[in-house]
């Protein structure tokens, strides 16, 4: 169902106590400021999803990891399964980040392993595209995330596309200070809305929440999110400050 959604990935920032106090200040903001029909979602590093699932109890918000091993389970000495984060209640499961294609060479066929993995066992995806800065300059945007989404989701069957969440996150945008306009977002946006259409349909391409991701804060935040296409963010740096985030997720 397309909702509109602001989800913060943490990375891998903060220690135990610092992870803590954040989740403490995350719902004393949302006590003052509760958005109105807007999904948050906290993305934590994995051995802080315990702690996460604590907080949510009593706060309004769901909880997503960052990542999870293509294999289903056995001898992946420091993996984690989609079975085990399902098993947790968790809600959400980043895939195809920018960073863990770029560190940890995730290839496309990996990432759609994984996205089975999670539809299997009744986790959403939130499935990353997005160019490198050589690529918007040399106009090769649009074929890079086409062919993104390809390998990476448009082999799922209508009823298995329709758990997907997409972020578009235009690699020169993430943790550089360096946002897309609003009408890059929303050019992309649209593109990925008419990709959904041509090998889905309508219905369900106006059902897919679209995020966008790349330095958004809480000073830009109103400008993207009132972009017919864009359903809400991928946040960065700016999730690590609970004022800020709560402030994103109100700027609709
Ligand atoms: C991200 O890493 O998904 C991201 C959007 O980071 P930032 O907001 O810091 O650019």
């Amino acid at each position: 169902m397309r909702s509109k959604i602001v989800a913060g990935n943490w990375k891998m920032n903060l220690d135990f106590e610092k992870a803590d106090d954040l989740l403490f200040q995350i719902g004393e903001e949302l006590e003052k400021n509760t958005p109105q029909n807007v999904e948050i979602v906290i993305c934590p590093p994995a051995l802080y999803l315990e702690l996460a699932t604590d907080f949510a109890d009593e706060i309004e918000f769901k909880i997503g990891a960052q990542n999870i091993s293509q294999h289903t389970g056995g001898a992946y000495t420091g993996e984690i399964s989609a079975q085990m984060i399902s098993s947790m209640d968790i809600d959400y499961c980043i895939i195809g980040h920018s960073e863990r294609r770029k560190y940890f060479n995730e290839t496309s066929e990996e990432l759609s392993q994984k996205v089975a993995n999670l539809l299997e066992f009744g986790v959403q995806p939130i499935f990353c595209v997005g160019e490198q800065l050589e690529d918007r300059d040399a106009n090769q945007h649009f074929d890079i995330v086409k062919s993104q989404l390809k390998e990476g989701l448009f082999h799922l069957s209508s009823s298995e596309f329709s758990n997907i969440v997409v972020a578009y996150e235009p690699v020169w945008a993430i943790g550089t200070g360096r946002t897309a306009s609003p009408e890059q977002a929303q050019e992309m946006h649209a593109f990925i809305r008419t990709l959904i259409t041509e090998n889905y349909s309508l219905d369900i391409a106006n059902e897919t929440s679209i995020l966008y991701g790349g330095s958004c804060n809480a000073k830009n935040a109103k400008e993207l999110f009132s972009q017919q296409d864009v359903d809400g963010g991928l946040i960065g740096g700016a999730s690590l400050v609970a004022k800020d985030f709560i402030a994103i997720a109100n700027s609709f």
